[in-house]
């Protein structure tokens, strides 16, 4: 049974980032106007209140706006622009040109990409409409079958323009444009991907944009995709603070693999998800946990989708009691009531740190993020403070005291200046600058 609330995540200008959605009970699903086709599917998902997100998304995209919305995944933001979209080829007449397909939902990685489609179908179960899933890794023959029939596409832009080049999609039709967690298909460099993609949909479309930080890189992207957008923020004042507990522990870099297997061990934790910086510490610490005793499987983008998908399988059913991922892997992710998230590095892009941690405590569960931190990791856990404006104070454990003889390797980052300056933002409330991938 879902939880009649949900989780709304983060907003990084000021005071606390985590935050749930108060069950608004003004607004029901039946007066939203959505086709009474959806109302069942939402009635079989035992939804029983919109989220705020849907609440405020639903009828500006049913009136025909572009929409930027602030969400972030676990929120119900794919519903937000899924059911609008769905109510919307319901009711409107095909059109006599060529080309089937009427939405495309774009995500930055193939786990978003499938979890969005799993949603797609959930919503339209019951109706005639048919959809598409591609992304890359994977083989193209049954997307291209599937794409001769689907009207709403989810796909990975790399692959949605293999398949625009092949001939095996026409976009002449689409009318409705999606970008989700657009920040991060701004990290990955999808921007070429994302221009020529633009040349083969008309351009009195609907473009929706959802991201779940808004920075100057979005901002700029937004202008070239959306006309006059309705700006949609989940309101602080309809929710109340919550509920991913955050403990950070100082620690040297070669006691930290002991410390999580410990900890791991220790507390009986079933089903923890890690996260490291790099492929290969992936690879490595899963090995290493294994020989601990835990059994444990890496997730990255060298993996096989296959490999990726077995993985993910694996961890959700409990066969793999832990699961080590990279950011890009791990994007999008969507593991039910997942209780434990594990920094074992902490991210070089702070902005991570709050995607990582948003693995947990999704749909009103509790959870706890435990970041390990070595003394080269300080600037980084301060980057982060900076972002989120709040304290994370390190904590030791028992047995596993840093070392206070070493010194932090030098990096500009960590001079006294640097710090000084980390400080002054904190306390000006002034955020680190993005340190996004152009
Ligand atoms: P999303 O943010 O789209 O990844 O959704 C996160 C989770 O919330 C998914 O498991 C959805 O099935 C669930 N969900 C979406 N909308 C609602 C709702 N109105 N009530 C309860 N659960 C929901």
């Amino acid at each position: 049974m879902i939880a009649p609330f949900l989780l709304l995540k983060l907003r990084y200008n000021g005071a606390l980032c985590y935050f749930k959605a108060k069950p608004m009970s003004a607004t029901s699903f039946s007066s939203l106007n959505l086709d009474s086709l959806l109302l069942t599917a939402i009635e079989q998902n035992n939804y029983t209140t919109p989220t705020a997100i849907q609440i405020k998304t639903i009828p500006p995209i049913l009136a025909g706006n572009d929409v930027m919305g602030s969400a972030q995944t676990g929120t119900g933001k794919t519903a937000a622009f899924v059911l609008p979209l769905l109510h919307k080829l319901l009711n409107t007449p095909k059109k006599d040109e060529p080309g089937i397909a009427r939405v495309v939902i774009l995500t930055p990685t193939r786990e978003l990409a499938q979890q969005v489609f799993a949603s797609f179908e959930k919503y339209a179960q019951g109706s005639n409409v048919q959809g598409a899933l591609a992304y890359g890794g994977a083989s193209i023959g049954p997307q291209i079958k599937a794409l001769k029939t689907a009207q709403v596409i989810v796909a990975t832009p790399g692959r949605l323009l293999d398949h625009i080049v092949k001939g095996s999609v026409v976009l002449s039709s689409v009318d409705s444009l999606v970008f989700d967690e657009a920040d991060r298909m701004l990290d990955m460099g999808f921007i070429d991907e994302i221009k020529r993609i633009l040349r083969h949909i008309p351009g009195d479309r609907q473009t929706l944009l959802f991201s779940a930080t808004f920075d100057d890189s979005v901002f700029e992207l937004s202008k070239k995709l959306l006309k006059n957008p309705e700006l949609i923020e989940v309101d602080k004042r309809n929710s109340a603070a919550v509920e991913v507990e955050q403990i950070i522990y100082a620690v040297d870099e070669d006691r930290k693999r002991e410390l999580v297997s410990h900890m791991i061990g220790m507390k009986n934790w079933r089903q923890v998800l890690i996260f490291t910086r790099t492929k290969q510490m992936a690879d490595k610490l899963a090995k290493e946990m294994c020989k601990d005793g835990l059994k444990t499987e890496s997730i990255h983008g060298d993996k096989s989708q296959g490999a990726r998908d077995r993985a993910l399988q694996n961890f959700k059913e409990g066969t793999t009691r832990v699961l080590v991922a990279t950011d890009v892997a791990a994007r999008g992710l969507d593991i039910p009531a997942l209780k434990y998230v594990i920094n074992f590095e902490l991210p070089y892009i702070a902005e991570d740190y709050v995607h990582r941690i948003g693995r947990t405590g999704r749909a009103g569960e509790q959870g706890l993020a435990m970041s390990l931190v070595s003394i080269d990791e300080q600037w980084l856990l301060e980057e982060i403070e900076v972002l989120l404006d709040t304290r994370l104070a390190p904590q030791w454990l028992e047995g596993y005291e840093p070392d206070l003889n070493k010194a932090p390797k030098d990096n500009r980052k960590n001079t006294n200046k640097a710090r000084k300056d980390r400080d002054k933002k904190r306390i000006t409330g002034k955020r680190a600058p993005s340190r996004r991938r152009k």
